[in-house]
C-alpha cells in the first residue's frame, strides 16, 4: 500500500499504530477501504473497553489466499475480551476482500480465478497484473 495512504491511517488511528508507522499493513491500495474500515470497528472497541487501549493493535495485515487478514495483537489479554459484534465485523470484512480488487478497490465482476497468483482482482487489474510479469 502507498505511504500515503500508509501514513494517513498511522495519524487517524495511532493507537493503533503505536510506532507511528502503519508497516503491519503489508496489502494493495484496492483493499484501502476495507483496512480503514476495520480500523475504525477497532476503535470503537477501544472506546468501549478502556481495558483494551494501549495493549491492542494491528499486528499484521496481510493477503493470504487471495483474501485479507486481519491480525490483531491483544499483548497478553485473551480473545474473548473482544465483543462478538466485533469479531463479526471483522470477518465479514475478511470475506468481502475477495469480492474487492486489491489493485483499485473495484467490486466488479472481482475473482480469485484466473492467470497468475491467486488474489482477488477485477479483469482489468489481472490483465495489467499478467502484463507486468510477462515484461520481466
Ligand atoms: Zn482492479
Amino acid at each position: 500500500m502507498k505511504d500515503e495512504y500508509l501514513r494517513q491511517l498511522a495519524r487517524e488511528f495511532p493507537d493503533q499504530f503505536p510506532d507511528g508507522q502503519a508497516y503491519s499493513i503489508n496489502v494493495g491500495d484496492g483493499w484501502y477501504g476495507l483496512v480503514r474500515e476495520a480500523c475504525v470497528k477497532l476503535q470503537h472497541e477501544l472506546i468501549d473497553n478502556p481495558k483494551l487501549r494501549g495493549r491492542t493493535s494491528w499486528f499484521q495485515i496481510k493477503e493470504k489466499f487471495g483474501g485479507i487478514r486481519l491480525n490483531y495483537d491483544l499483548r497478553g489479554l485473551s480473545g474473548p475480551m473482544l465483543s462478538n459484534s466485533f469479531l463479526d465485523a471483522i470477518s465479514e470484512i475478511e470475506r468481502r476482500s475477495f469480492k474487492t480488487c486489491e489493485d483499485c478497490g473495484s467490486c466488479e465482476a472481482v475473482t480469485t480465478e484466473g492467470p497468475g497468483w491467486l488474489r482477488s482482482l477485477c479483469p482489468k487489474c489481472r490483465e495489467e497484473m499478467w502484463a507486468r510479469r510477462s515484461r520481466r
